[in-house]
């Protein structure tokens, strides 16, 4: 044990310290880690401009101060709860001591996933549609799949857009921008080169720890593309 870490009782009682501070040790050992956290002024500027922080019980402030501080029971809990209502938009980037909240964020998702933790399982089990839509076509979210039922994290403007869709439809101008099946066409070869990255960077492992079910029908989705191209993973 480092100086900082606390054996102050927390939420997770039946989890074993050890197991805590193994994920710990793995977020830590992340090569961005030592880019993303200087350590906390505790100034709130994050908090202030973080869109999450308006709609939840949530904190980038709290985030980083858990890490600076080494309090590996509360990045447990952290870990398991709070990171799921960060919406990695970037905004508390502007943090006067250089450290980013967001990407810490991102990697202690990262680690939960990784390890399959229930709470990671749980917070994704709703994406499943959206990751086989961009990892199938190499393209992201139409304005036309915009509903409040499955985006209820997207915050409150999300019901009032999907109730207004035929308005922001018109107030987008490009006509290709408008439908999952017009939009942001990708060329195959751009796809099997993004197939090769997810699969190299360990995504489709970490997809498999999640939603074994959506990882199976993913690898053979690109095992016949990579096929095509006479390539195999
Ligand atoms: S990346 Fe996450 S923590 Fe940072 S401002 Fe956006 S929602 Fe908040
Ligand atoms: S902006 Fe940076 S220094 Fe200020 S509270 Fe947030 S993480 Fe800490």
């Amino acid at each position: 044990m480092g100086p900082g870490m606390t054996l102050a009782p927390h939420s997770y009682p039946e989890v074993p310290l050890a197991e805590k501070l193994r994920l710990f040790n793995e977020v830590k050992a992340d090569p961005r880690f030592k880019d993303y956290l200087y350590g906390c002024y505790e100034c709130g500027i994050c908090v202030a401009a973080c869109p999450s922080a308006r709609f939840y019980d949530f904190s980038p402030r709290k985030i980083t101060q858990a890490l600076a501080r080494e309090d590996v029971e509360l990045v447990y809990e952290q870990i398991n709860d709070d990171i799921w209502n960060c919406s990695q938009c970037f905004s508390c980037l502007r943090c006067p001591r250089g450290n980013n909240p967001g990407g810490l964020i991102t990697i202690m998702r990262e680690v939960a996933i990784r390890n399959g933790l229930r709470s990671a399982k749980e917070a994704l089990q709703g994406y499943s549609r959206v990751i086989y839509k961009v990892m199938s076509t190499g393209t992201q979210v139409s304005p036309d799949m915009l509903q409040f039922d499955a985006f209820p994290d997207w915050g409150p403007s999300v019901r009032e857009e999907s109730e207004n869709l035929q308005l922001w439809r018109r107030a987008l101008p490009p006509e290709t921008m408008h439908t999952t099946s017009m939009s942001w066409r990708v060329a195959d070869r751009t796809l099997v080169e993004l197939y090769l990255i997810w699969h190299s960077a360990g995504v489709m492992g970490m997809i498999e720890e999640v939603d074994p079910g959506l990882a199976m029908i993913l690898a053979d989705l690109m095992a016949e593309k990579l096929e095509e191209y006479g390539l195999s993973v």
